[in-house]
């Protein structure tokens, strides 16, 4: 014998459905469809210095050149990466805005220093598995 659900609960399990479903889109939609970035690369003269996480704040001080006379700092705060200070004398690296977006870079160049903004290898670590 069927159990029939009162109609009253079945409008209420169809708002709630709705509701889980609405949440969901709105949690693969945060998840793929971003556009902040969630590392940061950072290479010296074309070799890879070292990867840091956007959401950690850290500061990370980045010596170059032959007797490490070159030295660039480089911040993390609040999910964006800038350089507070450098050795260069041009400055453009420290004047660069904050970056956070995929593909973005602060490029010192009398350094050779080179910082961009990486997206997580969505396949190593998926945040969903459908
Ligand atoms: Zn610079």
């Amino acid at each position: 014998m069927k159990k029939e659900i009162p109609k009253k609960h079945r409008n209420d399990i169809i708002l709630i459905a709705c509701v889980l479903l609405v949440a969901a889109v709105g949690f693969v939609y945060l998840n793929f469809f971003r556009s902040e970035g969630n590392t940061v690369t950072v290479t010296v003269d074309g070799t890879e210095y070292g990867v840091y996480s956007l959401s950690e704040n850290r500061t990370e001080d980045i010596y170059t050149g032959g007797d490490n006379q070159h030295h660039n700092r480089l911040v993390i705060k609040d999910g964006k990466a800038y350089m507070e200070t450098a050795s260069c004398p041009d400055g453009i690296c420290v004047a660069h805005k904050p970056v956070f977006r995929d593909g973005e870079s602060i490029i010192c160049l009398p350094n050779r220093v080179v910082v961009t903004v990486d997206l997580a290898d969505e396949t190593e670590t998926p945040d969903i598995i459908m």
